[in-house]
């Protein structure tokens, strides 16, 4: 390591909090000096095949030379102006982009710079909407356990209570209701009996609920887990039938990773409000977008106060807006579902391995996802080191060993991906004997 790299990492590690991470406690992340392809460089010169796609987000791969001269040029006639009151192309290419790809019904789009505040927002809405429809009461959420909508406070207050830590947070966080994660498997059918504890919570309080905010098919951060689409088809009926708006947090499932486009078409169904945010500049910049209907944004536009109560500083930001109107026609013009069958089958192939190893519980893939989930936590600092040692960039969390590599992958790369996941966590076993 050279000297300007240890001094990096000593002002890093005394002033700089990372995600979930403590100051001052020997945490010690890896410098990264460029990334290219489905490489990051780090200071000493080792390349690292990425497995994160960081966090849903890089699919197309860093540094891609497409996106990287939409950014460029859009710089170059101008790098942000405010959205009061003013407009410009690439925020209107996007949002008719957006309103084209997403379920037929969607058709109004709000902007905001995180997944979290697209969150927020899509919360905002359907309160404003029930409020301006005469049902000042309907200020709750529904949602399933395991689940994760993002960091800030109502986007929190929906995220499972326990691996979302409420009780730290138990008296400024609103009380919403949970309902037991979906038990059935992708592909597998759902029975009334299944579908009872949200229909309970919906007949006995719909007076106070807004809405019903899920993640479609695959949660995310809250563990990883993936749904069956019956379930989902289901849970959108109960709603109609309970008179519940349907939110559709597709901020980790939207842009293919799934297998669909949006993870709401494994089950044929159009939310009355999305989220995407992630995968939506290929990982250029933070730009999150919140769909919804007709009926309810003109139910806001003619309520009271008569306008939607939100407004980010950096709202529609034109650069974030033009690398992901370039990052969506890259992917719409590729052959991207069979890239993603391709992917589907290379984990799948890949990880079966660990099927054998008896400290993993369960290996599942759908789309360009991939879990092992093993029986015991992991040590995340000594398995990442182990990880880097193999050439790859993997960093499981809890119990949870996953892969989400950018689109790009070639075969190559993804063998090499699964087979260090497959040889560390044999070396997890190994260690534990
Ligand atoms: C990551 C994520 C969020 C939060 O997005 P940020 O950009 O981190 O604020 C919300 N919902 C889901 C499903 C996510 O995966």
């Amino acid at each position: 390591m050279n000297l300007n790299a240890k001094s990096l990492l000593e002002c890093d590690r005394s002033h700089i909090w990372h995600p979930y991470s403590a100051i001052g406690s020997g945490h010690s992340p890896y410098l990264v000096e460029s990334a290219s392809g489905v490489r990051l460089k780090l200071d000493n010169g080792q390349e690292l095949i990425d497995g994160m796609a960081s966090w849903w987000c890089v699919i197309h791969g860093y540094n891609h030379p497409e996106l990287n001269q939409a950014v460029t040029t859009q710089l170059n006639s101008m790098a942000h102006v405010m959205f009061g009151g003013l407009t410009h192309a690439p925020a209107i290419e996007l949002a008719s982009k957006l309103v084209d790809i997403t379920p037929e019904p969607l058709q109004s789009v709000f902007f905001s710079d995180s997944g979290s505040v697209s969150v927020e927002v899509a919360m905002k809405m359907a309160i404003q909407y029930w409020h301006d429809k005469g049902h000042p009461t309907r200020q709750h959420f529904v949602t399933l356990r395991s689940g994760y909508h993002g960091d800030t406070f109502g986007a929190m207050s929906v995220c499972d209570p326990i691996t979302g830590m409420h009780t730290l947070f138990a008296d400024t966080l609103s009380k919403q209701f949970f309902v037991e994660a979906p038990q059935r498997g992708y592909g597998e059918q759902c029975s009334d009996e299944d579908m009872r504890p949200l229909r309970e919570i919906l007949q006995h309080h719909g007076d106070h609920i807004a809405g019903l905010i899920l993640e479609p098919i695959v949660q995310g951060a809250g563990g990883m887990r993936f749904y069956s689409p019956d379930y989902l088809r289901r849970a959108h009926e109960l709603c109609k039938q309970y008179d519940v708006l349907l939110i559709a947090d597709e901020v980790a499932t939207g842009f293919g990773r799934t297998g669909k486009l949006f993870a709401c078409e494994h089950s044929g169904i159009s939310p009355d409000i999305m989220c995407v945010g992630k995968a939506l500049t290929g990982g250029y910049l933070s730009l999150a977008a919140t769909l919804t209907t007709e009926a309810i944004s003109h139910t806001i536009s003619q309520g009271n106060p008569g306008v939607f109560m939100h407004g980010p500083t950096f709202m529609a930001n034109p650069l974030a807006c033009s690398v992901a109107n370039r990052s969506i026609d890259l992917l719409l013009e590729s052959d991207w579902q069979n890239n993603i069958n391709r992917l589907q089958q290379g984990l799948e192939r890949g990880l079966a391995p660990c099927r054998e190893l008896s400290q993993v519980k369960e290996v599942r893939v759908l789309g360009a996802i991939g879990v092992v989930e093993m029986k015991q936590a992991v040590d995340m600092k000594k398995i990442t080191q182990e990880f880097v040692e193999s050439g790859v960039w993997v960093r499981p969390f809890g119990r949870l060993v996953y892969l989400m590599p950018p689109y790009i992958i070639d075969d190559k790369d993804l063998t090499q991906l699964t087979s260090a996941v497959v040889n560390v966590v044999k070396r997890q076993v190994e260690s534990k004997l």
